[in-house]
């Protein structure tokens, strides 16, 4: 672990960091409240060792600038506060400016270096908890089989966008996607190779787009939905014939398919310029006509 020790006393300084390093941790040491806090900006320390009486500024307010700071970054650090002030009061004001433990001097090196082991428990734990977060936040949002989007995460998206679009007035565009006589390729090829299939597909059509509002998201089935923010139909067209053609380039054989060899998409798009009153269904409805026209037209084409 990287250690700070803020103190006034050298010779604190001093005694606390052989205490410390004979353990194994870096030490980094400040003499004030202010110098603690720069410290702790520059060097991000695991833990905080406090001395409450410092000149310039006091340990309390180190520490509850400290908290702020993690607090943005998102940060938990460990603060223990080292004092010769022992009242009841003392202790709770140390846990109120946001420290995580208080000591009273003199501290031995085996009550410090178990404290220091506590700490270190706790932030790994914290840091397991906000893994298996960010997992459940994942596993939440994304498709089990294609690993891109859900419909989950592409209704709260849509929302989003629409009233990001309303708010900067710029147009917003959705495609709706949709394989060509799927049903058919899964009864000539079986179901395992419907969803290597599907698989990629979604490998195909993610990468071509990128910016930032932009969404790649499986809406259901074999049917893939992408919101472009900040687009107008002309960009629109030219994203969708882009996918178009990654399907049908992608050269997946499929022989009971009527239009082609390979497997192809058919794709519809809705584009709202007038975004005062954008509704997301309305999209979805326009995209999904769209979609329809490009089937009936013989499949495998773009209806804008
Ligand atoms: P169209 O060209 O008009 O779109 O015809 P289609 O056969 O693709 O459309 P239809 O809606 O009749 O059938 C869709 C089929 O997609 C039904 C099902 O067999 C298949 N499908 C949907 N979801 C999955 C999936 O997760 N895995 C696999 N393997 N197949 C799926
Ligand atoms: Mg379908
Ligand atoms: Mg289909």
């Amino acid at each position: 672990m990287k250690v700070l020790i803020a103190d006034d006393s050298k010779s604190n300084q001093m005694l606390f960091r052989t205490y410390i390093e004979s353990e194994g941790h870096e030490v980094i040491t400040a003499s004030d409240g202010l110098e603690a806090v720069s410290a702790f900006k520059q060097k991000i320390p695991d833990l905080i060792l406090l001395d409450v009486v410092m000149p310039v500024m006091d340990g309390y307010e180190a520490a509850a600038r400290i908290k702020k700071l993690c607090e943005k970054r998102n940060l938990w650090i460990p603060i223990i506060f080292l004092s010769a002030m022992v009242r009841d009061e003392d202790v709770v004001k140390g846990i109120e400016a946001g420290g995580d433990d208080y000591l009273t001097k003199p501290v031995s090196q085996t009550v410090l270096n178990a404290k220091l082991k506590a700490m270190k428990r706790i932030a790994e734990m914290r840091e397991e908890l906000e893994r298996v977060n960010q997992k459940l936040k994942d596993l939440a949002e994304l498709d089990g089989l294609t690993g891109i989007s859900n419909r989950r995460h592409f209704d709260y998206t849509l929302s989003k966008e629409c009233r990001l679009a309303r708010r900067s007035k710029e147009p917003i565009s959705l495609i709706l996607a949709d394989i060509d006589f799927f049903k058919p390729f899964n009864d000539s090829y079986g179901h395992q190779a419907g969803d290597d299939c599907l698989k990629l597909v979604a490998r195909a059509l993610a990468p071509l787009v990128s910016r930032a509002g932009d969404l790649v998201a499986r809406y259901g089935g074999e049917e893939f939905v992408i919101i472009l923010a900040n687009t107008d139909a002309a960009g629109a067209l030219k994203v969708a014939e882009k996918m178009r053609q990654a399907i049908e380039s992608l050269a997946i054989d499929h022989e009971s398919s009527l239009v082609s060899h390979f497997v192809t998409m058919s794709l519809g798009i809705a584009t709202e310029t007038e975004v005062e009153n954008i509704k997301p269904e309305e999209l979805i409805e326009i995209a999904d006509k769209n979609l329809y026209k490009a089937k009936e037209a013989g499949r495998n084409r773009v209806i804008g």
